[in-house]
């Protein structure tokens, strides 16, 4: 039995099914959008998650700095979740630094013993992971649940292929027999926004309505972000 195997085997209640279900989805957030929101309630709904959080990284290491501070960024997602069943985990940016995702599900994993945890992430995210720091160890600790279009692409990266190969399985209830290790290609409608796109916008002087919520619209413009 591997090591994900076993710690994946623990927790479980007398129905063989882990006790609480945690979904993180973790990114930038430069700013959030509708894209994100949209794609942790669809996960929460399908998945039939306890309970999803968005979780801010501090310093990108994959990418370039961030246009928005750590504390705007925080700002916006406090602003986006009002009203959602969603909550924020600030705790990648209350450490300096940079932080890796795997250090995080590590902490979690040890906080939430009895809970499957399922790290959501867009397929764009996921065909990057080999890039990723001790990426071949996020599946001790964690489910990955990858939003896919119909009629995705499978990845290029031989070494993403062999993990699918070892991991991958076809249905949602698989996530609900262990507590981390599974990888779930999971089709969900994905809204065509970019926060990419919402920073172009601003700089030109373009409105945010129905890309983003209200409130992170009215936080953009009252502290003047991204121009
Ligand atoms: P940027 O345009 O600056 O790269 P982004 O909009 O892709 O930003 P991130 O914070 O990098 O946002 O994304 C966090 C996570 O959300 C990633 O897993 C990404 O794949 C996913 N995601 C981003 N946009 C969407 C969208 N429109 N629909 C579903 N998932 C999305």
């Amino acid at each position: 039995m591997d090591r994900a195997r076993e710690r994946g085997g623990q927790g479980l209640n007398a129905d063989s099914q882990p006790v609480r279900s945690l979904g993180v989805l973790g990114g930038t957030f430069d700013p959030v959008h509708h894209g994100h929101l949209r794609l942790a309630i669809e996960c929460r709904e399908v998945l039939g998650l306890s309970e999803v959080c968005l979780l801010p990284a501090r310093l990108p290491n994959l990418r370039d700095e961030p246009g928005a501070s750590a504390s705007d960024r925080l700002a916006m997602l406090y602003a986006a979740v009002q009203g959602t069943a969603l909550r924020v985990d600030d705790r990648e940016l209350a450490g300096n630094g940079i932080t890796y995702t795997v250090e995080t599900l590590a902490a979690l994993r040890r906080e939430e013993p009895h809970t499957a945890i399922c790290f959501i992430l867009g397929q764009d995210a996921f065909n990057g992971l080999p890039r990723w720091h001790r990426w071949q160890e996020l599946l001790g600790f964690a489910h990955l649940v990858v939003a896919t279009r119909p009629g995705y692409a499978p990845p290029q990266d031989e070494a993403l292929q062999d993990l699918l190969a070892r991991a991958e399985v076809q249905e949602v209830d698989a996530l609900k027999t262990r507590l981390s290790g599974h990888i779930l290609m999971q089709s969900i409608p994905l809204l065509p926004i970019s926060a990419t796109d919402l920073r172009a916008r601003v700089r030109a002087g373009r409105c945010l309505a129905a890309l983003t919520p209200p409130a992170v619209a009215e936080y953009i413009e009252q502290h003047r972000l991204y121009r």
